[in-house]
Formats: C-alpha cells, structure tokens, sequence
C-alpha cells in the first residue's frame, strides 16, 4: 500500500537556485529506502520537505492521503505526530534522563498540559523501558543523556522516534557522526526495529556500502534530481 506519493517536488531557497528540481516519487509501507548522494545533492532538503521541516517550493506531498503541502495548525501537528525524526546530531536534551528524552517521543500524542508536567502513562514508561532494554541500554536509563557516547545518543534518537508509534521515520544522515562500529549498529537496530513495527524508513547516507547492505531500495539524488531508483544490485559504479 501506498504511503507517501510525491510528485514534482520542488525547492528553491534562493531565487533562481533550486536544491531540488522536480522529485516524483511513490513510497509504499514497509520499504526501508536509503537515499545516497554527493554533498548538497538534496538530501537534506528532500527528507526535511516530507514533515515540512522545511516548505517547498512547488510540487505536492501526499502522506498517509493527506496532501502535506496544504495542512497547517491541529492537522499539521497530527500527521507529523505519525512521522518520526532521527537526526545526525541526535537532538537529546542533555541535561534530562535517557528515558524522559524517549517519552518526549509522546509529545504529539498526549494532551500537552500532561506532557508539560511529566505525567505519562505507566504504559508509556513501561514501552520506553523496554524500547531502551531492546537497544541495549539497560544500564542508561537514568542516566543523563549528555553523559552517553554518540551511538549510544542515537539509540535513545531510534527509541524516541519509535515511542511517537510513526507510521514513517525519516533519518537524516543517522550515521554521519558515528564510527563505522557504532554505525553498523545503528543500522540494524534501525532496521530490526522498524521491520517488526512495519514502519517505513527513508534514511540519508553517504555510505553507499551501508546503503547496499540495508535498504530495500535505494534512490540515488544528484544536483536536486532523482538518478537511480532501485535495489542494491542495480547499482553501479557511476552512480
Ligand atoms: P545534502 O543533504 O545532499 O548535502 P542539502 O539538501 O543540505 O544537500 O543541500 C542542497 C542544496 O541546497 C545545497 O546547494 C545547499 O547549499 C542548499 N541549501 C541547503 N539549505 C539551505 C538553506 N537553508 N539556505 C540556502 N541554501 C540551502
Ligand atoms: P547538516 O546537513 O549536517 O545539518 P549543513 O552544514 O549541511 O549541516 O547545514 C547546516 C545548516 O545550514 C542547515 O540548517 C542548512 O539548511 C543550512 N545551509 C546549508 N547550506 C546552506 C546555504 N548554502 N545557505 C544557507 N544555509 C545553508
């Protein structure tokens, strides 16, 4: 089933200047899609674009049936409460606990006077428990996320992102500050993970040997523009 239709994506920050230039796409449930590419390619912009980090330009983004491009307030918040992000950087606030940084994932999904006091259900603590025992962080959750190491960080960004319940999580370079170790293992908690839930990844790399290794397909953007959509073994050498 068909989860994300994009068709004629464009965006130009600056005038004249497009970042991406015309990106039709359809995504259907369950694809683990890795988009690889040089530096400035569009990346960035194509996966920010699909949660309206970032607005485009022309073009339209149909999610879960709801074309994206025209919500906005209560609607807006809704469908990105479906949609979960994984950041390079990680995004934790240091100076809280592992498991609290994990609930904020609920923001979204909870009336907001009960996430501004802490008051989460026991379910939800009892998800975020196992979530961060299922990644490997039993010993951490009462730890302050600013003491952890970087893969360790985006463990807690893979569990946060999993505790909104997505129907999509977006990872914008998830890998690109890690070393290959703790980056192998990112990609399979990724993976593993999303796989059971059936949730749909759209994933930024570089790496294409991890792109290969991961990805149910993999879409290949250069200068704005979709130059290879396929799987692993599609991909040669000049792509
Ligand atoms: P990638 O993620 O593939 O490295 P980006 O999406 O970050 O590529 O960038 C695509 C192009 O858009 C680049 O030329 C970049 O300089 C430009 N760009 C990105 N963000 C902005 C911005 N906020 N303002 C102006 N130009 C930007
Ligand atoms: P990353 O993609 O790792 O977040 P970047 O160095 O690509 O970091 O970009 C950092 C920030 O600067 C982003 O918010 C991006 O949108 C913005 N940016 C990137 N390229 C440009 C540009 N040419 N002009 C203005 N802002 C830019």
């Amino acid at each position: 089933k068909e989860l994300l239709k994009i068709t004629q994506l464009k965006k130009k920050y600056d005038k004249e200047i497009y970042a991406l230039k015309g990106i039709d796409l359809s995504i259907n449930e369950g694809e683990f899609v890795v988009v690889i590419g040089p530096s400035g390619a569009g990346k960035s912009t194509f996966i920010r674009s699909i949660n309206r980090m970032i607005d485009l330009s022309e073009g339209s983004i149909l999610f879960d049936g709801v074309a994206m491009e025209k919500v906005k307030g209560k609607k807006l918040r809704e469908q990105r409460a479906n949609i979960g992000m994984i950041f390079q950087h990680y995004n934790l606030i240091h100076r809280s606990n592992v498991i609290k940084n994990v609930l904020h994932g609920r923001l979204g999904k909870v009336p907001f006077f009960k996430s501004l006091f802490g008051l989460y259900s026991e379910e939800d603590k009892q998800e975020a428990v196992r979530l961060l025992k299922k990644v490997g962080l039993e010993e951490q959750i009462y730890k302050r996320a600013g003491q952890l190491s970087g893969g360790q960080m985006q463990r807690v960004g893979i569990c946060r992102a999993i505790m909104q319940n997505p129907k999509l999580i977006l990872a914008d370079e998830p890998i690109a500050s890690l070393d290959p170790n703790s980056a192998k293992i990112i990609m399979e908690h990724l993976q593993t993970i999303t796989r059971e839930r059936k949730i749909t990844c759209i994933v930024n790399l570089h790496q294409v040997d991890f792109a290969k290794e991961y990805a149910t397909r993999i879409i290949g953007i250069k200068a704005g523009k979709v130059v290879f959509d396929g799987v692993a073994s599609d991909l040669t050498e000049e792509v």
